[in-house]
């Protein structure tokens, strides 16, 4: 990968990057913009296409009411400005996939403006990016070259996806470093998730993000040239690009070049960064007012309406999180990446499970369980109330805590109840300390050579009796009795 290393300490302290972000997020509508046409993803290409949305002569659009909903309902959870007057705009250029030459976007009168978004970087300090706008437009079809599994040449459309409702989020240049980007993007994303704005699924094209990117001088508050990164298809792909585009820039700066304003996409295969298009060759979109749409006014009362009902935001959850629960903030921002996983975890909650037990199982076992089986919350096998269950079974002392990932796990693989495996598999903690001595007695007799290693000094040797008496007792021993007793039998006389 040829991701260049971080830019040296030393020229880091002298240049300060600037990156301001626009980020496309398909919305989870029904039908598309402008037609009546279903919004699919991986249906066979071109079986979801309409005339309007193939762009044939003499059709007209016919704006998605729900797609406006979504897009004054991402506005209002960023804080913006609705618009109650907005229009529509051609950007016209030409390319296969857009087959009616323009693309219905909003050009100086966008639905939303001036709004924010706060985020925490990893360490938990805070930080807020202002949002310059929120527009609405639709997006294009999708261009394959070459035919997935034939050798065959050349360069097909799709146009299932032409005409798919977007909102475009542009930022001001208000990032500092790639992480922070990273960041700010992650919470983005949780928002529009939240507010079932978008699914905003990367992988699958729902979310896109665009970066553009300068540097200057540490202390100055002028704003250099910036260079524009496109195809940006992960959070991983903005931070390696960014890093890449910066350390670009600054070799070019040192060397007493100068940066081209540019665009320039990313190759995530070679970890490079290569022009598309230079400022010379910049498209001239020639925007216009839509013709075919009529100014869309919108009124207060459908604002408010639409204010009145928004979810819980992502830092309000975490809020409450921290307060009713007690949680750190580290494990709340694991608990409630989506909002299943935070229900999931309350759900634990409301079965009985103390807060932070709850906390511990779902982001050790659960999320294990998950990335193992590359499987979302809402399929995970295990419900909450059983694993209340079992989370009772371990902090109540029938069972110790390593019985209990293994009864996790044959829960999940035999859909039994903790209990039923519990008592099918005699699983019980031996807290009997008569018994328990008896095995520490067994192993300890058993083991005369590491026995006198022990007695001659050699104490690590503690941890190997301890895994050797959890064997012997098939994992039920009590461990905290079994270290209370070990010391005691290995040291007498
Ligand atoms: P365009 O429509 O040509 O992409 P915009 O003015 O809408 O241009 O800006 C797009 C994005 O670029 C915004 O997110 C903005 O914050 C960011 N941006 C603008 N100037 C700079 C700069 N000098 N350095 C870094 N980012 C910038
Ligand atoms: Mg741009
Ligand atoms: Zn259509």
């Amino acid at each position: 990968m040829a991701v260049k290393p971080a830019v040296a300490p030393a020229l880091m302290e002298r240049w300060e990057p600037v990156i301001g972000l626009e980020v496309h997020a398909q919305l989870a509508t029904a039908s598309k913009m402008f037609c009546t046409c279903r919004r699919v993803y991986g249906a066979p290409p071109n079986t979801f296409t309409c005339p309007v949305c193939l762009g044939y002569p003499g059709v007209l659009p016919v704006l998605n009411d729900q797609a406006v909903d979504f897009a004054i309902r991402m506005g209002l959870a960023l804080g913006c400005r609705i618009r109650t007057l907005t229009r529509f705009a051609r950007k016209n250029y030409f390319y296969p996939d857009l087959p009616k030459g323009y693309q219905i976007s909003q050009y100086d009168e966008p639905i939303c403006e001036g709004g924010s978004l706060a985020f925490t970087l990893e360490e938990g300090t805070p930080r807020t990016a202002g949002i310059t706008r929120v527009h609405l437009e639709e997006d294009a079809g999708k261009t394959i070259h070459g035919l997935p599994g034939s050798a065959a040449d050349g360069s097909y459309v799709d146009f299932n996806r032409c005409g798919t409702p977007l909102i475009e989020i542009v930022s001001e240049p208000d990032f500092r470093s790639p992480q922070e980007a990273h960041r700010y993007l992650a919470r983005l994303k949780q928002t529009l998730q939240f507010t079932g704005v978008s699914h905003g699924d990367m992988e699958k094209g729902e979310l896109r993000c665009d970066a553009n990117v300068s540097i200057r001088p540490r202390g100055s508050d002028e704003l250099g040239t910036r260079t524009e990164l496109k195809n940006l298809n992960s959070f991983r792909g903005v931070e390696r690009g960014l890093t890449y585009e910066i350390g670009r820039q600054i070799e070019l700066l040192e060397g007493g070049g100068e940066v081209e304003q540019s665009t320039l996409t990313w190759d995530e295969a070679t970890g490079e960064t290569r022009l598309l298009r230079s400022k010379e060759e910049a498209q001239d979109y020639r925007y216009f007012p839509e013709p075919d749409l009529v100014p869309l006014v919108i009124d207060e009362a459908r604002i408010e309406a639409i204010r009145a009902n928004l979810p819980e935001l992502p830092a309000q959850l975490e809020q409450r999180f921290i307060a009713d629960y007690g949680l750190r903030p580290q494990d709340v921002e694991v608990l409630t990446r989506s909002l299943a996983l935070a229900a999931y975890f309350e759900a634990v909650v409301a079965a009985g499970a103390a807060p932070t037990d709850a906390a511990q199982w779902v982001q050790g076992e659960v999320l294990r369980v998950l990335n193992i089986e590359q499987q979302e919350i809402e399929e995970f096998a295990l419900p909450a109330e059983g694993l209340a269950e079992l989370i009772g079974l371990a902090t109540d002392g029938s069972i110790n805590r390593l019985t209990g990932k293994d009864v996790f796990d044959k829960m999940i693989a035999e859909g039994l109840a903790a209990a039923a495996i519990v008592e099918r598999d005699q699983l019980l903690q031996v807290t009997d300390a008569g018994a328990l001595e008896e095995a520490v007695r067994g192993v300890v007799a058993g083991l005369p050579d590491e026995l006198a290693r022990y007695r001659q000094g050699e104490t690590k040797l503690l941890s190997f009796f301890m895994g050797q008496v959890m064997k012997a007792t098939q994992g039920k021993g009590d461990p905290g009795l079994v270290r209370e007793l070990l010391p005691r039998i290995l040291n007498e006389p």
